[in-house]
Protein backbone atom coordinates (compact mmCIF):
# COMPACT_ATOMS: atom_id res chain seq x y z
CA UNK A 1 0.00 0.00 0.00
CA UNK A 2 1.36 3.26 -0.92
CA UNK A 3 2.89 5.68 2.25
CA UNK A 4 1.16 8.69 1.05
CA UNK A 5 -2.30 6.74 1.39
CA UNK A 6 -1.78 5.49 4.31
CA UNK A 7 -0.76 8.43 6.15
CA UNK A 8 -3.23 10.91 4.28
CA UNK A 9 -6.61 8.72 3.74
CA UNK A 10 -6.72 5.26 5.14
CA UNK A 11 -9.37 4.76 7.46
CA UNK A 12 -10.67 8.78 6.95
CA UNK A 13 -14.24 8.99 5.35
CA UNK A 14 -14.60 12.36 5.27
CA UNK A 15 -18.11 12.19 4.22
CA UNK A 16 -19.20 11.21 7.89
CA UNK A 17 -17.81 14.27 9.36
CA UNK A 18 -18.74 17.23 7.43
CA UNK A 19 -15.57 16.70 4.87
CA UNK A 20 -13.45 17.98 7.87
CA UNK A 21 -9.50 17.26 6.60
CA UNK A 22 -8.84 16.15 10.08
CA UNK A 23 -11.12 13.89 11.88
CA UNK A 24 -13.14 14.64 14.67
CA UNK A 25 -11.89 13.53 18.26
CA UNK A 26 -15.17 11.51 19.06
CA UNK A 27 -14.49 11.97 23.13
CA UNK A 28 -17.55 9.54 23.99
CA UNK A 29 -17.56 6.63 27.05
CA UNK A 30 -20.47 4.49 25.42
CA UNK A 31 -22.60 4.31 22.47
CA UNK A 32 -26.42 4.37 21.76
CA UNK A 33 -28.51 1.80 19.92
CA UNK A 34 -31.93 2.53 18.74
CA UNK A 35 -33.08 -1.40 19.54
CA UNK A 36 -32.82 -3.93 21.63
CA UNK A 37 -31.93 -6.28 18.45
CA UNK A 38 -28.69 -3.58 17.80
CA UNK A 39 -28.09 -3.99 20.97
CA UNK A 40 -28.06 -7.76 21.32
CA UNK A 41 -25.58 -7.97 18.25
CA UNK A 42 -23.26 -5.51 19.82
CA UNK A 43 -23.04 -7.64 22.87
CA UNK A 44 -22.65 -10.88 21.09
CA UNK A 45 -20.04 -9.60 19.26
CA UNK A 46 -17.87 -6.54 20.21
CA UNK A 47 -15.26 -6.27 17.70
CA UNK A 48 -17.95 -5.74 14.83
CA UNK A 49 -18.89 -2.41 16.33
CA UNK A 50 -19.39 0.67 18.20
CA UNK A 51 -20.28 -0.36 22.39
CA UNK A 52 -18.10 1.18 24.54
CA UNK A 53 -14.74 2.84 24.20
CA UNK A 54 -12.61 0.82 26.46
CA UNK A 55 -12.99 -1.34 23.22
CA UNK A 56 -13.50 0.48 19.89
CA UNK A 57 -13.55 3.96 19.05
CA UNK A 58 -14.34 5.67 16.10
CA UNK A 59 -10.88 8.21 16.16
CA UNK A 60 -8.88 5.03 17.79
CA UNK A 61 -10.23 3.21 14.56
CA UNK A 62 -8.59 5.33 11.97
CA UNK A 63 -5.05 5.21 13.72
CA UNK A 64 -5.12 1.26 13.78
CA UNK A 65 -5.91 1.07 10.40
CA UNK A 66 -2.87 2.97 9.60
CA UNK A 67 -0.90 1.73 11.90
CA UNK A 68 -1.59 -1.81 10.77
CA UNK A 69 -0.84 -0.87 7.04
CA UNK A 70 2.18 0.83 8.07
CA UNK A 71 3.13 -2.51 9.46
CA UNK A 72 2.05 -4.59 6.83
CA UNK A 73 -0.11 -6.29 9.00
CA UNK A 74 -3.46 -7.42 8.82
CA UNK A 75 -4.66 -5.80 12.04
CA UNK A 76 -3.67 -3.51 15.37
CA UNK A 77 -4.38 -2.82 18.63
CA UNK A 78 -3.40 0.59 20.12
CA UNK A 79 -2.56 1.26 23.86
CA UNK A 80 -2.07 3.55 26.41
CA UNK A 81 1.79 2.87 26.23
CA UNK A 82 4.40 0.65 24.89
CA UNK A 83 4.68 -1.30 28.15
CA UNK A 84 0.76 -2.14 27.93
CA UNK A 85 1.48 -3.37 24.21
CA UNK A 86 4.30 -5.32 25.63
CA UNK A 87 2.30 -6.82 28.43
CA UNK A 88 -0.76 -8.39 26.62
CA UNK A 89 1.20 -9.94 23.93
CA UNK A 90 2.82 -11.70 26.21
CA UNK A 91 -0.05 -12.98 28.49
CA UNK A 92 -1.87 -13.68 25.66
CA UNK A 93 0.28 -16.25 24.99
CA UNK A 94 1.30 -17.81 27.54
CA UNK A 95 0.27 -20.35 30.68
CA UNK A 96 1.40 -21.64 33.94
CA UNK A 97 4.34 -23.90 32.94
CA UNK A 98 5.42 -22.43 29.88
CA UNK A 99 8.62 -21.40 29.28
CA UNK A 100 9.80 -17.73 26.98
CA UNK A 101 13.26 -17.49 25.45
CA UNK A 102 14.18 -13.77 25.55
CA UNK A 103 17.15 -11.41 24.03
CA UNK A 104 19.20 -10.77 26.95
CA UNK A 105 18.79 -7.05 27.20
CA UNK A 106 14.92 -6.32 26.48
CA UNK A 107 13.41 -3.46 27.51
CA UNK A 108 13.60 -2.61 31.19
CA UNK A 109 9.95 -3.14 31.98
CA UNK A 110 9.47 -6.37 29.51
CA UNK A 111 12.67 -7.76 32.07
CA UNK A 112 10.59 -6.46 34.90
CA UNK A 113 7.86 -8.51 33.75
CA UNK A 114 9.83 -11.92 33.20
CA UNK A 115 11.74 -11.19 36.24
CA UNK A 116 8.70 -10.65 38.80
CA UNK A 117 5.65 -10.68 37.26
CA UNK A 118 5.59 -14.41 35.21
CA UNK A 119 7.61 -16.45 37.96
CA UNK A 120 4.61 -15.71 40.14
CA UNK A 121 2.49 -17.68 37.17
CA UNK A 122 5.25 -20.41 36.82
CA UNK A 123 6.08 -19.22 33.90
CA UNK A 124 9.98 -19.17 33.07
CA UNK A 125 12.25 -17.18 30.96
CA UNK A 126 15.86 -18.22 29.22
CA UNK A 127 17.79 -14.91 28.22
CA UNK A 128 20.21 -15.64 25.17
CA UNK A 129 22.11 -13.53 23.40
CA UNK A 130 20.17 -12.96 19.70
CA UNK A 131 23.06 -11.82 17.86
CA UNK A 132 23.22 -16.00 16.78
CA UNK A 133 20.57 -18.14 15.80
CA UNK A 134 22.32 -21.59 17.45
CA UNK A 135 21.52 -19.69 20.79
CA UNK A 136 17.77 -19.48 20.30
CA UNK A 137 18.16 -23.25 18.87
CA UNK A 138 19.61 -23.79 21.94
CA UNK A 139 17.43 -22.55 24.21
CA UNK A 140 13.98 -23.85 23.15
CA UNK A 141 12.60 -26.14 25.39
CA UNK A 142 9.28 -28.73 24.60
CA UNK A 143 7.39 -25.96 26.58
CA UNK A 144 8.95 -23.24 24.62
CA UNK A 145 5.93 -20.86 23.71
CA UNK A 146 7.04 -17.63 22.91
CA UNK A 147 10.46 -15.93 21.54
CA UNK A 148 10.96 -12.30 22.58
CA UNK A 149 13.00 -10.30 20.58
CA UNK A 150 14.45 -6.45 20.21
CA UNK A 151 16.01 -5.89 17.18
CA UNK A 152 17.85 -3.57 17.61
CA UNK A 153 18.14 -2.82 20.89
CA UNK A 154 18.78 0.31 23.23
CA UNK A 155 22.36 0.92 24.21
CA UNK A 156 24.37 -1.58 22.24
CA UNK A 157 21.34 -2.01 19.40
CA UNK A 158 22.48 -6.06 19.00
CA UNK A 159 20.66 -7.18 15.88
CA UNK A 160 18.64 -10.41 15.63
CA UNK A 161 18.02 -12.13 12.29
CA UNK A 162 14.49 -12.33 12.09
CA UNK A 163 13.82 -14.03 9.21
CA UNK A 164 15.76 -16.89 10.40
CA UNK A 165 14.31 -16.24 13.96
CA UNK A 166 11.04 -16.37 12.45
CA UNK A 167 11.71 -19.98 10.59
CA UNK A 168 13.25 -21.67 13.34
CA UNK A 169 10.20 -20.46 15.58
CA UNK A 170 7.01 -21.47 13.14
CA UNK A 171 8.96 -24.67 12.79
CA UNK A 172 8.32 -25.55 16.30
CA UNK A 173 5.25 -23.87 16.73
CA UNK A 174 6.38 -20.68 18.79
CA UNK A 175 4.85 -16.90 18.53
CA UNK A 176 7.48 -14.78 18.27
CA UNK A 177 7.25 -11.11 18.92
CA UNK A 178 9.49 -8.38 18.17
CA UNK A 179 9.63 -4.77 20.02
CA UNK A 180 10.64 -2.74 16.42
CA UNK A 181 10.79 0.77 18.70
CA UNK A 182 14.04 1.60 17.04
CA UNK A 183 13.08 1.00 13.70
CA UNK A 184 9.59 2.49 13.28
CA UNK A 185 7.62 0.58 10.70
CA UNK A 186 8.97 2.49 8.16
CA UNK A 187 12.34 1.53 8.45
CA UNK A 188 11.85 -2.16 9.23
CA UNK A 189 8.80 -4.62 9.02
CA UNK A 190 9.12 -7.84 11.07
CA UNK A 191 6.03 -8.89 10.41
CA UNK A 192 6.49 -9.10 6.63
CA UNK A 193 9.77 -11.09 7.37
CA UNK A 194 7.47 -13.79 9.27
CA UNK A 195 7.13 -12.69 12.73
CA UNK A 196 4.29 -13.25 14.39
CA UNK A 197 3.46 -10.15 16.70
CA UNK A 198 4.79 -6.69 15.98
CA UNK A 199 4.80 -3.96 19.12
CA UNK A 200 6.27 -0.72 19.43
CA UNK A 201 6.24 2.37 21.92
CA UNK A 202 4.03 4.81 19.42
CA UNK A 203 5.08 7.21 22.38
CA UNK A 204 8.46 7.48 20.31
CA UNK A 205 8.65 8.11 16.63
CA UNK A 206 4.70 7.85 15.86
CA UNK A 207 3.62 10.90 18.39
CA UNK A 208 7.30 12.65 17.58
CA UNK A 209 6.36 15.32 19.58
CA UNK A 210 7.38 14.08 23.67
CA UNK A 211 3.57 14.69 24.38
CA UNK A 212 1.88 11.39 24.48
CA UNK A 213 2.24 7.96 25.60
CA UNK A 214 0.93 5.38 23.63
CA UNK A 215 1.93 1.57 22.60
CA UNK A 216 0.89 -0.24 19.11
CA UNK A 217 0.82 -4.29 18.82
CA UNK A 218 0.57 -5.87 15.11
CA UNK A 219 -0.41 -9.37 13.72
CA UNK A 220 -2.73 -11.50 12.36
CA UNK A 221 -6.83 -10.96 12.82
CA UNK A 222 -7.18 -14.22 14.31
CA UNK A 223 -4.38 -12.87 16.93
CA UNK A 224 -5.33 -9.62 17.36
CA UNK A 225 -9.01 -10.23 17.77
CA UNK A 226 -8.37 -13.00 20.13
CA UNK A 227 -6.32 -10.53 21.87
CA UNK A 228 -9.02 -7.52 21.89
CA UNK A 229 -11.52 -9.97 23.25
CA UNK A 230 -9.17 -10.94 26.58
CA UNK A 231 -6.35 -8.80 27.51
CA UNK A 232 -6.55 -5.82 25.63
CA UNK A 233 -10.02 -5.16 27.19
CA UNK A 234 -10.05 -6.92 30.64
CA UNK A 235 -6.41 -5.11 31.53
CA UNK A 236 -8.03 -1.58 30.28
CA UNK A 237 -5.41 -0.06 28.79
CA UNK A 238 -6.63 1.29 24.98
CA UNK A 239 -6.02 4.81 23.57
CA UNK A 240 -8.17 7.51 24.44
CA UNK A 241 -9.68 9.23 21.75
CA UNK A 242 -7.45 12.88 22.09
CA UNK A 243 -4.69 10.64 22.41
CA UNK A 244 -5.29 8.64 19.50
CA UNK A 245 -5.83 11.97 17.49
CA UNK A 246 -2.42 13.30 17.83
CA UNK A 247 -0.80 10.21 17.03
CA UNK A 248 -2.87 10.73 14.17
CA UNK A 249 -1.48 13.68 13.43
CA UNK A 250 1.68 12.59 14.10
CA UNK A 251 1.92 10.08 11.63
CA UNK A 252 1.01 12.85 9.01
CA UNK A 253 4.90 14.09 9.20
CA UNK A 254 6.67 11.00 10.27
CA UNK A 255 8.44 9.93 6.61
CA UNK A 256 9.82 13.78 6.87
CA UNK A 257 10.88 13.63 10.49
CA UNK A 258 12.56 10.19 9.58
CA UNK A 259 14.07 11.56 7.14
CA UNK A 260 15.72 14.63 8.29
CA UNK A 261 16.47 12.95 11.53
CA UNK A 262 18.54 10.76 9.39
CA UNK A 263 20.50 13.16 7.81
CA UNK A 264 21.47 14.96 10.86
CA UNK A 265 22.17 11.66 12.49
CA UNK A 266 25.05 10.30 10.18
CA UNK A 267 26.30 14.90 10.61
CA UNK A 268 26.55 14.23 14.41
CA UNK A 269 28.15 10.47 13.90
CA UNK A 270 31.09 12.05 11.65
CA UNK A 271 31.27 14.52 14.36
CA UNK A 272 31.60 12.10 17.27
CA UNK A 273 34.01 10.22 15.36
CA UNK A 274 35.87 13.13 14.52
CA UNK A 275 36.71 14.28 18.28
CA UNK A 276 39.46 13.21 19.99
CA UNK A 277 37.83 12.43 23.17
CA UNK A 278 35.47 10.02 21.27
CA UNK A 279 36.61 6.40 21.47
CA UNK A 280 33.50 4.69 19.68
CA UNK A 281 30.25 5.65 18.43
CA UNK A 282 27.57 2.66 18.31
CA UNK A 283 25.17 2.72 15.39
CA UNK A 284 23.46 -0.42 13.59
CA UNK A 285 24.27 1.72 10.25
CA UNK A 286 27.06 2.80 10.40
CA UNK A 287 29.85 0.35 8.44
CA UNK A 288 31.77 0.34 11.84
CA UNK A 289 29.02 -1.92 13.56
CA UNK A 290 29.68 -5.41 13.40
CA UNK A 291 26.41 -6.61 12.65
CA UNK A 292 26.19 -4.05 9.91
CA UNK A 293 25.93 -6.37 7.11
CA UNK A 294 22.62 -7.75 8.53
CA UNK A 295 20.83 -4.09 9.74
CA UNK A 296 21.86 -3.65 6.01
CA UNK A 297 19.46 -6.59 4.79
CA UNK A 298 16.74 -6.02 7.61
CA UNK A 299 16.62 -2.54 8.47
CA UNK A 300 15.86 0.30 5.82
CA UNK A 301 17.36 2.87 7.96
CA UNK A 302 18.28 3.85 11.84
CA UNK A 303 16.84 6.77 12.96
CA UNK A 304 17.99 8.90 15.37
CA UNK A 305 19.71 6.99 18.30
CA UNK A 306 22.78 6.13 18.80
CA UNK A 307 25.48 5.62 21.64
CA UNK A 308 29.46 7.25 22.19
CA UNK A 309 31.77 6.44 24.68
CA UNK A 310 34.18 8.90 25.51
CA UNK A 311 37.27 8.47 26.79
CA UNK A 312 37.76 9.43 30.52
CA UNK A 313 38.91 8.21 34.33
CA UNK A 314 35.91 9.92 36.14
CA UNK A 315 32.50 9.53 36.38
CA UNK A 316 32.50 13.54 37.36
CA UNK A 317 33.77 14.15 33.53
CA UNK A 318 30.97 12.80 32.75
CA UNK A 319 28.95 14.41 34.59
CA UNK A 320 30.19 17.99 33.89
CA UNK A 321 29.99 16.84 30.25
CA UNK A 322 25.98 16.74 30.67
CA UNK A 323 25.57 19.29 33.13
CA UNK A 324 27.03 21.72 30.22
CA UNK A 325 24.93 20.73 27.61
CA UNK A 326 23.04 23.70 27.06
CA UNK A 327 20.25 22.80 24.67
CA UNK A 328 20.24 19.09 24.24
CA UNK A 329 18.39 17.71 27.13
CA UNK A 330 18.50 15.17 29.62
CA UNK A 331 15.55 13.05 29.43
CA UNK A 332 14.48 9.37 28.49
CA UNK A 333 12.74 8.22 25.66
CA UNK A 334 13.23 9.80 22.75
CA UNK A 335 11.50 9.90 19.17
CA UNK A 336 10.51 13.79 19.42
CA UNK A 337 11.58 17.03 18.24
CA UNK A 338 14.12 17.55 20.67
CA UNK A 339 17.79 15.92 21.08
CA UNK A 340 17.83 14.27 24.02
CA UNK A 341 20.79 12.58 25.92
CA UNK A 342 21.61 9.59 28.95
CA UNK A 343 24.70 9.19 30.47
CA UNK A 344 25.11 5.30 31.63
CA UNK A 345 26.55 6.12 34.72
CA UNK A 346 23.05 7.65 35.54
CA UNK A 347 21.79 4.67 36.71
CA UNK A 348 25.11 3.90 38.52
CA UNK A 349 26.45 4.80 41.99
CA UNK A 350 29.07 6.63 41.69
CA UNK A 351 31.54 4.81 44.07
CA UNK A 352 30.43 1.62 40.90
CA UNK A 353 31.58 3.50 38.41
CA UNK A 354 33.99 1.54 36.31
CA UNK A 355 36.54 3.37 33.69
CA UNK A 356 37.75 0.11 32.39
CA UNK A 357 34.05 -0.29 31.12
CA UNK A 358 33.23 1.42 28.19
CA UNK A 359 29.31 0.77 28.80
CA UNK A 360 30.09 2.98 32.01
CA UNK A 361 31.78 5.52 30.02
CA UNK A 362 29.06 5.74 27.37
CA UNK A 363 25.75 7.86 26.70
CA UNK A 364 22.89 7.44 24.48
CA UNK A 365 22.01 10.32 22.57
CA UNK A 366 19.19 10.97 20.32
CA UNK A 367 19.51 13.34 17.44
CA UNK A 368 16.22 15.70 17.41
CA UNK A 369 15.08 18.33 14.76
CA UNK A 370 16.98 20.60 15.24
CA UNK A 371 19.38 22.11 12.83
CA UNK A 372 22.64 19.57 12.79
CA UNK A 373 25.36 22.56 13.79
CA UNK A 374 22.82 23.50 16.53
CA UNK A 375 23.29 19.93 18.09
CA UNK A 376 26.97 19.69 17.48
CA UNK A 377 27.88 23.16 18.50
CA UNK A 378 26.40 22.16 21.79
CA UNK A 379 28.44 18.78 22.26
CA UNK A 380 31.54 20.98 20.93
CA UNK A 381 30.85 23.44 23.94
CA UNK A 382 30.47 20.62 26.85
CA UNK A 383 33.81 18.78 25.10
CA UNK A 384 35.42 22.16 25.98
CA UNK A 385 34.34 22.37 29.39
CA UNK A 386 35.78 19.31 29.81
CA UNK A 387 38.99 19.67 27.87
CA UNK A 388 41.36 19.76 30.80
CA UNK A 389 40.13 17.36 33.08
CA UNK A 390 41.30 13.44 32.87
C1 LIG B 1 9.95 3.34 25.37
C2 LIG B 1 10.07 1.92 25.00
C3 LIG B 1 9.09 0.98 25.35
C4 LIG B 1 7.93 1.30 26.24
O1 LIG B 1 7.06 2.19 25.68
P1 LIG B 1 6.16 3.17 26.57
O2 LIG B 1 5.35 3.84 25.54
O3 LIG B 1 7.12 4.08 27.29
O4 LIG B 1 5.38 2.34 27.52
C5 LIG B 1 9.24 -0.31 24.90
N1 LIG B 1 10.30 -0.68 24.16
C6 LIG B 1 11.26 0.18 23.82
C7 LIG B 1 12.40 -0.30 23.00
C8 LIG B 1 11.18 1.50 24.22
O5 LIG B 1 12.16 2.34 23.90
Amino acid sequence: MDISYILNELGEDRDEYFRAVSPPIVQTSNFAFKTVDDLRKAFENEYGGWLYSRGLNPTVEILRKKLAALDGAEDCLVFNSGAAAIFASVLANVKTGDHIVSVKDPYTWARKMFDEILPRFGITVTYIDGRLIENFENAIQPNTRIIYLESPNSWMFDLQDLTAVAKLARSKNIVTICDNSYCTPLYQKPYELGIDLVLQSATKYISGHSDVVAGVLSGSSKQIERIFNSEYNNIGSGIQPFNAWLLIRGLRTLPARLERITRTTQLVIDFLLSHPRVEEVIFPLHPSFPQYALAKTQMKGGCGLLTFTIRTQSCETIEKFCNSLKHILMAVSWGGHESLIIPKCAGLQRADFNPELALHRSFRLYVGLEEPEYIMADLKQAFDVINDLS
